[in-house]
């Protein structure tokens, strides 16, 4: 089974100051040239076996730009793997899709989606994996018209027009595939809106002669429904590989991979870092640690909440420095856990989260404070930066974290199942 991470554009500064809270000199005069991908920190185990591509990213935070031979280039590389910094003889592989959910809003997918367009990108910028275009058939759409957010429900009928759309296109895009003899392996991806309906997209895709295949507009559906799709669709695709889109059932991969599933991809475990409360952090052991916060002082509403409660700036920061020192110390073994523990909540009750009492967030900090955790992780990023992959304190230590939480994984979810 193997595990793909979507590419977002997340990168940290090698050389980040931890104690200074800076970036290095070359991060501030070439972002992109200086960060790492978590591919580059992981020397001995990679966290992922290849990375997810979305053409939409072309659409958003990257722009193509055209040499003096019309070649298009992203940020001057005109390779995909050299654009992602790996290795020459990295066993990465790179997978490309058009990242359908950006525009499924729309009545069609917009003309940059082209099946023509979308092949010669895939070619031009060398992909392991090209992904045909595709429309997913979702129950709703969620839009905003006149500065209104509206909410549309999707006919059957609308469903249906969209998984054919996705039929139509990924018979073009093999044709052309082969015609043009583009070097990539083209994947057809099949959409559905019920197990009936992903069988009809399934047995069209065999048809047209694809050795992989994928299902995407997944993310909708519990792990029953998804099992039960799987039970139905596999049957008609025996000898062929298969790759589920946006899919983290950790719990499932067993079933999947019984079921005939070859790869998957999520960022799951990667934002889990900094989006859940109470699991920030993956053991080795496979539990879930909350990450200490220690926002930074100018955090305006750390400000505006410091103010309320008639704490000075100059307080605030004296605040931030002793709750953040009061860890480095902790973890070095020169101070004690409750007065540890007490520095970060005083400053934590500033943040006056609604959602979260100050007790139950006592409780999660002592269990990451008396557990260590990053004590007993081999990663890279554990070994080399101790404790402040746990503080959940700016991008540098959060991105860490997810690279970890990726790591664990891979390297130890995985490989154990
Ligand atoms: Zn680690």
């Amino acid at each position: 089974m193997k595990f793909y991470m979507p590419n977002w554009e997340d990168r940290v500064d090698p050389e980040f100051d931890f104690t200074n809270d800076s970036y290095s000199e070359s991060h501030e005069i070439s972002p992109y040239e200086n960060d790492y991908y978590a591919h580059q920190i992981y020397k001995k185990k990679q966290p992922y076996d290849g990375i997810l591509f979305s053409l939409s990213n072309f659409q958003t935070k990257l722009k193509i730009k055209y040499d003096e031979q019309n070649q298009p280039m992203i940020r001057n590389k005109k390779n995909i793997r050299d654009y992602l910094k790996i290795q020459k003889y990295s066993r990465l592989k790179v997978m490309g899709d058009c990242g359908a959910f950006s525009y499924v809003a729309h009545h069609n997918p917009p003309p940059f989606y082209s099946v023509h367009h979308v092949a010669e990108m895939y070619h031009e910028f060398k992909f392991d994996f090209g992904v045909s275009p595709d429309h997913i058939a979702v129950g709703f759409i969620r839009f905003k018209e006149e500065g209104k957010k509206k909410y549309v429900k999707l006919s059957t009928k609308e469903r249906e027009r969209r998984r054919m759309l996705t039929v139509q296109n990924s018979e073009e895009f093999i044709n052309l595939v082969k015609e043009k003899h583009y070097s990539f392996k083209a994947i057809g991806v099949a959409q559905g809106y019920s197990p009936k309906s992903y069988i009809e997209s399934v047995i069209s895709l065999v048809s047209q002669g694809y050795e992989y295949l994928a299902l995407g507009g997944l993310v909708q559906y519990s792990n029953l429904e998804l099992l039960k799709i799987l039970h139905k669709v596999t049957p008609y695709m025996e000898g062929k590989k298969l790759h589920l889109f946006g899919v983290m059932r950790p719990g499932h991969i067993t079933n999947f991979e019984k079921l005939g599933v070859t790869s998957f991809d999520s960022a799951s475990y990667f934002r889990k870092a900094w989006l859940r409360s109470g699991q920030n952090y993956l053991s080795q052991e496979g539990v879930w640690y909350s990450a200490i916060r220690v926002p930074f002082s100018w955090n305006k509403n750390l400000i505006k909440n410091a103010n309320d409660s008639n704490i000075s700036l100059q307080d605030l920061e004296n605040l931030e420095t002793q709750a953040y020192d009061s860890l480095l110390r902790y973890s070095d073994g020169k101070l004690g856990i409750d007065t540890a523990l007490s520095s970060v909540i005083e400053y934590d009750k500033l943040l006056m989260r609604n959602s979260e009492n100050i007790e139950n967030i006592k409780v999660k900090y002592r269990k990451t404070l008396e557990h260590k955790p990053w004590e007993n992780c081999e990663c890279e990023i554990c070994q080399e930066h101790g404790i402040d992959v746990m503080i959940f304190r700016g991008t540098n230590r959060n991105k860490r974290r997810g690279y970890h939480n990726t790591w664990v994984f891979k390297n130890k979810m995985m490989s154990s199942i």
